[in-house]
């Protein structure tokens, strides 16, 4: 675990246990309820980015298995998924929430050793979430028509969904449970770097005896993924990932007849009024940006600051960065646990030369790092340009750019001066203040005294090049039918 310099004291270690959970040496594709073998005959590694322990060997789906994949999903569909009366789907469903709770000690600690985040994160935020987005749809499944009055409800068929490596378990959740709820069958592909929590769903699938063939998984990388969203009997795409891939995912899919809804990147400004409580204000730019080592999409990576406290939010802001823990992400006490991959260590580093090049000044608590693995101090930066990179780019690190506002015309204007709107946040005591702001905002979450709160009946999504359609909720439901 790393140790601070800059303070006086240190944690004794905490390492969660791991000796309960079980890692299969290999994985296989999960293809019409069985494990199957890939085709393309390769697999590729997973790693631990704590340490570059390789975890598992896992398969590599090409063209030939995906369709192998959509075809079980399509077989299952006009079989005895499509045939079960809804109140029997929504059994299937409680039965996977359920498991997963039983579990969840087991997913929490696989999360966090495949992906890298801090294991108070997957533990108390990741895994439960993931299992209430379950029991909140299981609960919608019987009731559809009643989200919809008026209308003629149906299931598109087969779903293609993608999905990234910052909330794998949670945002296989929020593609999987509504689509099941809807009557949909699903082929779903994992991110490269973190497909072990998806490839554990499955085995609860197995555990849950979902009939055969509803929910596929296909591990691989871009390719495989590229397989899932082109391949022509899918009749509705979910993508959550960059704005560069949901671009090319848009493109591929226009004139398809396909249904896509795409979850993309963010630059969500963090705004601070005068009047806000600025203690619980401090906590709230901490846990907007370095959650989760600020692989979050809708991070609040731009700090918008009210000049009268300026100064005392930088002081209390650099006090706490210097007490934050960095380190093993299975110790109880991490804040912030490692870099997804050496490759997104890559793009942080690239952006902290740009930020200092652009010139503007770099604040880093001193913290011994691990010396194997991928890791990213917590990182601010002052006397920043609205016009830089590293306020106007996603960095998708722990990485906060801040700047100053007099007025809140100003800081509406430079909030809104990005090609993203995923989320903001705004920290006052007035209610009026933030009923305007949030009229005014163009983000599809706004938070108002807190951030980074999800809940599965809230929806989700963004305006601009974050994306469009909406997941969670009610909203969440009309992604996955056809609505007549
Ligand atoms: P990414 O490169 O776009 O990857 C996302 C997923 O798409 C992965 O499973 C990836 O496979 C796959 N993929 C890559 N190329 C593809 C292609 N041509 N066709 C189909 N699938 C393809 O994104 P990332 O860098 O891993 O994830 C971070 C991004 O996700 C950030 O921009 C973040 O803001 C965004 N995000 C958005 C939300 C939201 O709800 N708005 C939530 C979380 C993350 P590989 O894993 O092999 O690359
Ligand atoms: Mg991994």
């Amino acid at each position: 675990m790393a140790k601070k310099k800059t303070i006086d004291w240190a944690l004794a270690p905490a390492p969660e246990n791991k000796d309960h959970i079980t890692i299969k040496p290999q994985y296989e594709l999960f293809i019409g309820g069985k494990w199957v073998k890939p085709k393309s005959g390769k697999y590729f590694d997973t790693i631990n980015p704590a340490n570059e322990q390789k975890l598992a060997r896992i398969a590599e789906a090409n063209e030939a298995d995906v369709d192998a994949a959509v075809k079980a999903a399509r077989k299952a569909y006009q079989g005895p998924w499509g045939k079960m009366p809804a109140s029997e789907r929504a059994k299937y469903i409680y039965r996977i929430a359920r498991l997963m709770q039983e579990k969840a000690r087991e997913l929490a600690v696989i999360e966090s050793m495949d992906g890298g985040k801090a294991i108070r994160e997957s533990r108390d935020i990741d895994i439960p979430l993931a299992a209430a987005h379950f029991f909140y749809y299981a609960g919608w499944a019987d009731k559809i028509s009643y989200a919809f009055p008026g209308k003629q409800t149906s299931p598109l068929g087969v779903a293609g969904q993608v999905i990234p490596w910052n909330f794998p378990l949670l945002m296989a959740s929020w593609k999987l449970a509504p689509a099941l709820a809807c009557g949909n069958t699903v082929v779903l592909k994992p991110a490269e770097t973190t497909p072990l929590t998806a490839l554990k769903l499955a085995e609860i699938i197995q555990e849950a005896d979902l009939p055969e063939g509803v929910v596929n998984i296909v591990t691989g990388a871009g390719a495989t993924g590229a397989a899932v969203v082109n391949h022509p009997d899918v009749n509705k795409v979910a993508f959550t990932g960059s704005t560069n891939v949901g671009k090319l995912i848009q493109r591929s899919t226009a004139g398809s007849g396909k249904k896509l809804t795409l979850e993309l990147g963010g630059k969500a400004a963090n705004i601070i009024f005068a009047d806000a409580t600025i203690d619980q204000a401090v906590e709230g730019i901490v846990n907007g940006i370095y959650f989760n080592q600020g692989h979050v999409c809708c991070a609040g990576s731009r700090l918008y600051v009210e000049e009268a406290v300026y100064d005392e939010v930088l002081r209390k802001l650099k006090h706490r960065m210097n007490s934050l823990v960095v380190g093993d992400p299975l110790d109880k006490n991490t804040d912030i646990g490692a870099i997804n991959s050496k490759e997104q260590l890559g793009t942080i580093n690239k952006y902290l030369k740009i930020g200092q090049e652009e010139g503007s000044d770099m604040f880093q608590p001193t913290c011994d790092l691990p010396s194997k693995g991928f890791w990213c101090p917590p990182t601010l930066f002052t006397n920043v340009a609205q016009s830089a990179r590293i306020s106007q780019e996603e960095i998708f690190g722990p990485v906060l750019a801040v700047q100053t506002f007099r007025t809140m015309d100003e800081v509406l204007q430079k909030a809104n001066n990005t090609p993203y709107g995923l989320s903001a946040g705004v920290w006052t005591d007035k209610g009026s203040k933030i009923f305007n702001m949030t009229t005014k905002l163009r983000a599809g979450v706004i938070w108002a005294n807190t951030f980074n709160k999800f809940d599965p009946t809230s929806p989700f999504g963004g305006y601009k090049e974050s994306g469009y359609g909406r997941e969670g909720g009610v909203h969440g439901l009309g992604a996955y039918l056809n609505l007549n």
